[in-house]
């Protein structure tokens, strides 16, 4: 074990201005709430208030949706070339001003600021220029069948990576030639109501794309609004569920990005070391707040002992502190409701029978913070090994054959990604083949690109977000 300290190396909070009080963005502008209600959104790190969000009512989504409704009109008649540019321009705005976007994500959402500079920045970007690039090709994007738009389409999205969601929904969504009313969650809107600013900034035309802050009761208005023709929904499983009941019966579009319980399978063949950077990057990644983290660990028998010994040293070495010290490795956890629920889970195990391993560490006085975890001695009926987490917390399973491995990685109700560390390509393909997941990851992790679909299969949900398959989601064959 290495005795290094590293300097702190704080990225300055003076380049983001926070207004002390935010309305709803809606008809092209910043309007006050009809409700007249509001809550504070505070920094997870510190508990520190950063500023007070409306809550919308009915009467809030209403006039977002009418808003985007007229909005249609003009945005549906548009020349798709000129959609484009305004993508374009978005696009490069966000990249402009991509220092202040990641000082702002980490402060109001809690992950390190070499996750939101280096990763959810970027990444938002590009989805803007990849879906900026598709604008004026959608006739030839799906061999020439005629599709439309939805019209007003209704987006929610959770805190893990809020301004990556809005990224994914309102980029496609633009782009096809619908119109947008986005909730963003309660507890990180505040990048949102940033790119609100952005969009008056290019001039983007009034009721385009709207946004009305608020919790659940504000998604749920917005879902059973008579008006919204598509729902694309990103969040838990349960209230994925929830909202495909509300809809039944309605002619309204839907797509689920849900939970997800990973299995990171690592064969014995495998290059050791690279495999504990995959699998702790697959888990401890944004505090493990990732839908396809690699929660659950298949690591092959003779080789467990020796991998997780190499893992734990290898995680003793994380830094785990303020989001804005440029060395940190794993900031703090969204809230203190998720803090409760993680906390919950790994209890439960360890009242089943599983032996923990935390690191090592001081955790910060304020604020909300979990130490990266390790469960080994795991049956696989305990919670932590069927349950989404969504915290720092991984799992550990073993097998012995690879018939094995696929058939304790499939045994989920979720679906949504899978990775394989083994030096045999054929060993990849045959698993692969078997593994029921929407992505799968060979010899590494947690991989992104805009051009490459992303979605799920089972409880994970339906629907793809991203590449040419993220554009059915906001387009209907023409009637
Ligand atoms: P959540 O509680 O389901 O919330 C997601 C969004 O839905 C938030 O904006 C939330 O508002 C809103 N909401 C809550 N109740 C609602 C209702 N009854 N009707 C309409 N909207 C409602 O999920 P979360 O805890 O924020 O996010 C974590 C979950 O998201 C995890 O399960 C994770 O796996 C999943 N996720 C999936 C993907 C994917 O692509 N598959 C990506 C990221 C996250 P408030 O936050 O204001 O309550
Ligand atoms: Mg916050």
């Amino acid at each position: 074990m290495n005795n290094w300290e590293y300097s702190e190396s704080i990225e300055s909070e003076k380049i983001v201005n926070i207004e002390k009080k935010y309305g709803n963005f809606i008809d092209g502008k910043f309007v006050t709430p009809k409700s007249k209600q509001y809550i504070d959104t505070i920094s997870p790190s510190t508990e520190k208030i950063l500023s007070s969000i409306s809550i919308g009512n009915q009467q809030d989504v209403d006039y977002a949706v009418a808003s985007a409704k007229e909005g249609l009109k003009k945005w549906s008649k548009t020349n798709p070339s000129e959609r484009a540019k305004y993508l374009f321009k978005l696009a490069r705005l966000i990249q402009e001003r991509s220092r202040e976007f990641a000082v702002l994500e980490s402060l109001d959402g809690g992950k390190p600021i070499k996750e939101s500079r280096d990763f959810d920045l970027p990444q938002v970007a590009q989805n803007f220029f990849y879906y900026a690039g598709w604008a004026d090709k959608l006739d030839i994007a799906w061999g020439g069948e005629e599709y439309k738009p939805y019209g007003v389409v209704g987006q929610i999205i959770p805190w893990n990576f809020p301004l990556l969601m809005l990224s994914w929904k309102v980029a496609p969504a633009l782009a096809t030639g619908n119109t947008v009313v986005l909730k963003p969650a309660e507890t990180t809107p505040l990048t949102a109501l940033l790119f609100a600013e952005l969009c008056e900034e290019v001039g983007l035309p009034d009721g385009v794309f709207n946004l009305v802050t608020g919790d659940g009761s504000t998604g749920s208005h917005l879902v059973n609004h008579k008006d919204i023709k598509k729902i694309a929904f990103t969040g838990s499983t349960g209230v994925g569920k929830y909202i495909q009941k509300s809809l039944a019966g309605r002619d309204v579009g839907l797509t689920l990005e849900l939970g997800g319980k990973a299995a990171n399978i690592v064969y014995s063949d495998a290059a050791l070391d690279e495999a504990v950077e995959g699998v702790v990057n697959g888990i401890f990644f944004n505090q493990g707040h990732v839908c396809c983290a690699g929660s659950r660990l298949l690591v092959q028998e003779d080789i467990e002992e020796k991998f997780i010994k190499k893992l734990e040293k290898r995680m003793q070495t994380l830094n785990v502190g303020n989001p804005l010290d440029k060395n940190t490795d794993v900031g703090a956890i969204n809230s203190k409701d998720q803090l409760d629920k993680i906390e919950k889970l790994v209890n439960e195990g360890v009242a089943d029978g599983g032996d923990l391993f935390q690191i090592e560490c001081e955790l910060p006085k304020n604020g909300f913070w979990f130490k990266p975890s390790l469960f080994t001695s795991v049956q696989a009926n305990y919670k932590i090994a069927t349950e989404e987490i969504f915290g720092p917390v991984l799992t550990t399973l073993t097998f012995r054959t690879p018939e094995e491995a696929v058939e304790i990685a499939n045994n989920t109700e979720y679906g949504l990604s899978a990775g394989i560390w083994t030096e045999k390509g054929s060993k990849i393909l045959w698993t692969a083949d078997r593994l029921e997941a929407g992505v799968i990851w060979a010899n590494t992790f947690n991989k992104f690109d805009p051009a490459s679909p992303f979605g799920g299969y089972k409880e994970s949900g339906f629907g793809r977000e991203g590449g040419r398959h993220g554009l059915l989601s906001y387009l209907k064959v023409s009637s």
